[in-house]
């Protein structure tokens, strides 16, 4: 089963994405991982996009489409992805399923986390201490926030239409929620 993990900065998706993984034996595909590591590791891709992200703003589309396609194509991952971070705006959406398509491929369910900007901020704050992202201040954490609100509706509309969306509660526990999404994944799986 290909799932997406989809919400706004600090709501829960990567941690939800790594318990996911390990539940269900699936691979974490996160943009953001995925060009983090390209700025890490001193790519000339890395020298375009460090500035982008660490401004709050999103990379270019064909940019993330060409990591998203690697693994799409990829036979090892085939209908064992957990997509976290991608899609972000209605365009990426249906490239996604345009990519899916051309290798046989489907999403079967949208997992949609739901939290404030107050929990944002807050999340953010605490996983600068940990992790100490660039990217990741309260300034640019509010940039992220808007940009995501920004894109986020067309995206929510384009898979409640095709009746994939599941909102989950993003405010509550770490493990009230692997709990509930669990749950829905053992359902859809039936
Ligand atoms: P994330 O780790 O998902 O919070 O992503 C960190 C940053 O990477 C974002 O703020 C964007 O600059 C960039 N990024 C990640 N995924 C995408 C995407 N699907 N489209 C455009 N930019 C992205």
């Amino acid at each position: 089963m290909n799932i997406i993990i989809f919400g706004p900065p600090g709501a829960g998706k990567g941690t939800q994405a790594k318990f996911i993984v390990n539940k269900y034996n699936l691979y974490q595909l996160s943009t953001g991982e995925l060009l983090r590591e390209e700025i890490k590791n001193k790519t000339e891709l890395g020298s375009q996009i460090s500035s982008i992200i660490n401004s709050g703003d999103l990379v270019s589309d064909e940019i993330v489409s060409n990591l998203i396609e690697k693994f799409i194509s990829n036979d090892t991952y085939k209908n064992h992805i957990i997509f976290d971070g991608y899609p972000r705006t209605l365009s990426q959406a249906k490239n996604l399923e345009i990519l899916l398509k051309k290798y046989n491929q489907k999403i079967d369910v949208v997992l949609k986390l739901s939290v404030s900007l107050e929990t944002v901020k807050k999340r953010i704050l605490e996983r600068q201490i940990k992790e100490n992202r660039a990217d990741d201040n309260e300034e640019i954490a509010i940039k992220r926030y808007k940009t995501y609100e920004k894109s986020a509706e067309p995206v929510i509309d384009y898979y409640k239409q095709s009746n994939l969306l599941k909102f989950i509660n993003g405010e509550a526990g770490i493990s009230e929620i692997n709990t509930e999404i669990s749950d829905l994944i053992d359902t859809i799986k039936g």
